[in-house]
């Protein structure tokens, strides 16, 4: 394991820093949410504060080819700089003459942000180097970007190499691994993961690589069905993935060799239609007539969710329980996120997969009151599927 970037004293260093500066823009560039910079700027700051001065590398978008004004890492210069309280300089390119001068010229408690990596095609094949360019701007290496840490990309991973015994994690993603570790590691148990969304073949790795570490498997969301047909339930107009039918049934002999209890919800909200004003009803997800679909657990479903999570030592959670975008829809997935804060509070350990589930908690105002809500998505997922992360092996080798 890598030292502690907090541990670290960065007198004399040029630290190269990845980010993950993806920033959604709007029409006049203006940043419409921050807070992926914001997440970066303790790391910076204890960089600074301790003699060192920060490169920064990112990301920005997805240009096709070459430089595109609109992808580029200018528009966030100045929040940088405002968050930061220090002037921040740009290079409008992130190889080059002119990168490689200002990183010369850049003094100890200064920031120099780079134009956006991936205006290369070498960054995201992961070419050496291209790599090498990017190392020889600094002296020392962290990767703060949790986000794009199941890359193998020329400034997530391959860059790395370049820095024997002078790298480390930023603050932001050694809280992520911190936090995935516990679920994964060292579990208080019971543990109980809670599994959602539209599909079985998304989460297929994932259920698999957790039925080694957890005591509970709660199944919500579009991808219950397919789980209810799988054992000869009528599931009406519900998503179903007629090729993965065989998948559920292995899974859920795996759970009973293996002693993990798989939870499926009891009951539905079913609508006639997938549309936020549909007609409702209730019924037993195993019997959907078929001009009926599920759309969200219902009531029962709650009550037995609830009780397993109270009653848990650790949580994760990674996926809605219905299509909590419509307001007819959201009550499973706002009921659960109900329960696993009160788990919270009763001293469970929760944490929030990125993505779908990280939106519906932050959408119903339990962010605050569960453990920690990962910024992760795939790179999030790709762990608890059991793959070792690129970003991270690079540290830690
Ligand atoms: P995922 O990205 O796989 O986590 O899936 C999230 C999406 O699944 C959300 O947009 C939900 O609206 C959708 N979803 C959840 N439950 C259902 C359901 N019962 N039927 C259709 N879509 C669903």
């Amino acid at each position: 394991m890598s030292p502690k970037l907090i541990d670290l004293n960065f007198q004399n260093e040029k630290v190269v820093m990845r980010v993950d500066f993806n920033v959604p823009l709007d029409a006049n560039f203006e940043i419409t949410d921050d807070s992926r910079i914001r997440a970066a700027i303790p790391s910076i700051q204890h960089i600074l504060k301790s003699g060192g001065a920060v490169i920064i590398m990112s990301h920005l978008g997805r240009p096709k080819n070459g430089p595109e004004d609109a992808f580029s890492l200018k528009h966030i210069t100045k929040r940088v700089s405002d968050l930061l309280s220090v002037h921040v300089e740009f290079a409008c390119d992130c190889i080059g003459e002119e990168a490689v001068s200002k990183a010369a010229q850049l003094q100890a408690g200064s920031v120099l942000v780079l134009e956006n990596l991936r205006f290369y095609k070498e960054e995201t094949k992961g070419d050496i180097d291209f790599a090498r360019k990017l190392a020889d701007l600094g002296t020392f290496y962290v990767n703060d970007a949790f986000g794009t840490a199941h890359r193998e990309h020329a400034s997530t991973a391959v860059i790395a190499q370049f820095f024997p015994n002078k790298k480390s994690f930023g603050m932001l993603m050694a809280a992520e691994i911190e936090n995935a570790e516990k679920v994964m590691k060292s579990p208080q148990r019971p543990l109980t993961a809670i599994v959602g969304g539209a599909k079985v073949s998304d989460k297929i790795l994932i259920v698999e690589n957790l039925l080694n570490v957890a005591d509970n498997i709660i199944v919500g969301g579009g991808m219950a069905y397919t789980f209810f047909k799988s054992q000869g339930g009528q599931i009406g107009g519900s998503l179903c993935e007629e090729d993965r039918l065989e998948t559920c049934v292995e899974i859920m002999k795996k759970a009973e060799a293996k002693g993990v209890k798989i939870h499926l919800p009891v009951d539905s909200i079913m609508a006639d239609a997938f549309k936020a004003d549909a007609q409702t009803a209730n019924a037993p997800s195993d019997a959907i007539s078929d001009n009926w679909m599920g759309l969200d657990i219902g009531a029962e479903a709650i009550s037995h969710f609830k009780s397993i999570l109270l009653n848990s030592k650790t949580i994760l959670w990674n996926g809605p329980m219905g299509v909590f975008e419509m307001e007819a829809f959201e009550k499973g997935t706002k009921a659960v996120a109900e329960a696993v804060a009160e788990a919270t509070k009763m001293g469970a350990f929760s944490l929030i997969g990125g993505g779908d589930s990280a939106a519906a908690v932050y959408k119903f105002g339990y962010e605050n009151s569960v453990s920690y809500v990962s910024t992760g998505g795939g790179a999030l997922l790709e762990y608890f599927e059991g793959k070792e992360l690129p970003g991270i092996a690079a540290i830690n080798r």
